[in-house]
C-alpha cells in the first residue's frame, strides 16, 4: 500500500523512538503495525480534536482508547488536575479524593460494595483474579477467546485486539505453569462453560469476561449469557468477574451493568474512571473484598495507587458525567449514533459489505459479509477483511480523521464530538468507503 501524504516530523520522532524503545512505542497497537505507515506523534488535544507534530489537526475517534469521554483538555478536569498538582503530586498516604472516588463508584454501581484503586486495568484484573483464587482456594480461571483483560500472564491467551492485530497466536514469556490454570472458551457459548465446570468441579476460582467485549471489535453477549455465567459460577461456588475497564462509565452511565443488570461478584474498571490519568479499580462483594490485605490475607498494593492527581482527575470526570441527569452520556450516545449511521450509509453506498455492532454507546465496524448472524465469536471477528479496513483507515487519516489503527478496535467518541466534528467525519467517509471497496 502506498501513502499519498507524509508526516515528516512524526516520522523523524518515530525513527528516534525506534532507536531507544522496542518498535518505537510504549504500547504495541500505537505502532500502526496492522495498517502500516507513520504513527502520528500528537502534541495537543482539545475537545474532539488532536494536533500532531506536523501541525495537522484530526477529529479523534480513539479518545486515548476510551478514557477521554468528555473530550481532550476538558476545562473542569484540567482545573481539578492543576489544583491537585499544586498541592503535591504523591504522598503515599490516604487522601480524601480517593475516598470520594471510591464512594462515587460504590454509589453508582450497586454490586460494588467496596472498591480498591490501582493504576491500570491490567492491575485491576490481575488483582481481582488473585483475590478470587485467595477467596475460593481454587486454582483455575475461565476466560473467553477474544476478550482482553490487560497483559496479565494468565490472561493473555486468545486476547483479542493487540495480539490479533499483530497476528500473534499468544505470547512467549508466559510459562506453561502460568497459563496452565487458564481455561479458554469460545465467547457466547454457555454449553462450553457448563462442560468446563463439569470437567473441573470445585476447581474453578472464577469466570472472567468483558462485560460486553470490545477488544475483538464489539461482540455483545447473547441474551442471557452473562446471567448464565453468574448462575453457573454460583452453582459451583466460583466467582463471576465482569471486566468493565472499557465499558465502565462509557457503554452507559452505569456501564454495561446498567444495561443488563447482572450483578457480578467482582468488577474491574479503568479508562473513563481515571479522567485520562493512570487510575483503575476492582471491587465487588464486601465479604470477598474483606479478604484483601490489610483486612485479610490476599496481598495487593501500589506505590501510586489512589494517587492524588489521578484521583482528582477521575473524580472530576465522573462527577461531570453524572451532572444534569447524565446529560454528557446522552451527548456521547447521540454522537456515536450519528457516526455509525454515517459510516453505514457511506459503506453501503460504496458497496462495501460490513457489519456495525453496538454495546450501549460503544460500536465498531467489521469489514466483511457476516449476513444476519453478525459477529458472535473471536473466530468470526478474525474473518474480517482487514485489507479493506487498512484502505479505509488511511483514507480517513489523510482527510483528518484519526481512527484506531486496528480493525479490532471500537471507534471511541466523546461528549465533545459536536456538529462540526461530525460534519468533518461525514465529509471524509464517502472517499474512505470507496477506498475500501
Ligand atoms: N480490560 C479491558 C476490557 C480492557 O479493554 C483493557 C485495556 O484495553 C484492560 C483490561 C487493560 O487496561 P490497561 O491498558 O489500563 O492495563
Amino acid at each position: 500500500m502506498t501513502y499519498s501524504y507524509s508526516a515528516p516530523v512524526s516520522q523523524s520522532l518515530f525513527d528516534r523512538a525506534a532507536a531507544v524503545t522496542p518498535g518505537g512505542v510504549n504500547s504495541p497497537v500505537r505502532a500502526f503495525r496492522g495498517v502500516g505507515g507513520t504513527p502520528r506523534f500528537m502534541v495537543s488535544g482539545s475537545g474532539p480534536y488532536l494536533t500532531d507534530a506536523d501541525g495537522r489537526e484530526y477529529v479523534d475517534l480513539v479518545c486515548s482508547w476510551g478514557p477521554t469521554i468528555l473530550g481532550h483538555a476538558h476545562p473542569e478536569v484540567t482545573a481539578a488536575v492543576r489544583q491537585a498538582v499544586e498541592r503535591g503530586t504523591s504522598f503515599g498516604t490516604p487522601v480524601e479524593d480517593e475516598v470520594a472516588l471510591a464512594e462515587e463508584i460504590v454509589h453508582r454501581i450497586d454490586p460494588v460494595e467496596q472498591v480498591r484503586l490501582v493504576s491500570s486495568g491490567t492491575e485491576a484484573t490481575m488483582s481481582a483474579i488473585r483475590l478470587a483464587r485467595g477467596f475460593t482456594g481454587r486454582p483455575k480461571v475461565v476466560k473467553f477467546a477474544g476478550c482482553y483483560h490487560g497483559h496479565v500472564d494468565a490472561l493473555l491467551a486468545s486476547a483479542g485486539s493487540g495480539i490479533a492485530t499483530l497476528g500473534l497466536p499468544d505470547t512467549p514469556g508466559v510459562t506453561g505453569a502460568q497459563a496452565g490454570d487458564t481455561i479458554v472458551l469460545p465467547y457466547n457459548d454457555l454449553d462450553a462453560v457448563r462442560e468446563a465446570f463439569a470437567a473441573h468441579p470445585r476447581e474453578i476460582a472464577c469466570v472472567i469476561t468483558e462485560a460486553a467485549p470490545g477488544n475483538m471489535g464489539i461482540v455483545p453477549p447473547r441474551d442471557g449469557f452473562n446471567q448464565g455465567l453468574k448462575d453457573l459460577c454460583a452453582a459451583d461456588g466460583a466467582l463471576f468477574i465482569s471486566d468493565e475497564v472499557m465499558t465502565g462509565f462509557r457503554a452507559g452511565p452505569r456501564g454495561w451493568y446498567g444495561i443488563d443488570g447482572v450483578a457480578p461478584d467482582l468488577m474491574t474498571f479503568g479508562k473513563v474512571m481515571g479522567g485520562g490519568f493512570p487510575t483503575a479499580a476492582f471491587g465487588g462483594r464486601k465479604d470477598v473484598m474483606d479478604h484483601l490485605a490489610p483486612a485479610g490475607p490476599v496481598y495487593q498494593a501500589g506505590t501510586l495507587s489512589g494517587n492524588p492527581v489521578a484521583t482528582a482527575a477521575g473524580l472530576a470526570q465522573l462527577r461531570l458525567l453524572a451532572a444534569n441527569d447524565f446529560a454528557a452520556h446522552a451527548v456521547v450516545d447521540s454522537a456515536a449514533r450519528q457516526v455509525r449511521e454515517l459510516a453505514t450509509e457511506a459503506l453501503t453506498k460504496a458497496g462495501v459489505a460490513h457489519t456495525v455492532q453496538t454495546a450501549g454507546t460503544m460500536f465498531s465496524v467489521f469489514f466483511g459479509d457476516y449476513g444476519d448472524a453478525g459477529v458472535r465469536t473471536y473466530d468470526d471477528a478474525r474473518k474480517q477483511e482487514s485489507f479493506r479496513f487498512t484502505a479505509f483507515f488511511h483514507s480517513m487519516l489523510s482527510q483528518g480523521v484519526y481512527l484506531p489503527p486496528s480493525g479490532f478496535e471500537i471507534w471511541f467518541v466523546s461528549a465533545a464530538h459536536d456538529e462540526r466534528a461530525i460534519e468533518r467525519i461525514a465529509a471524509a467517509l464517502p472517499a474512505a468507503a470507496r477506498a475500501a471497496a
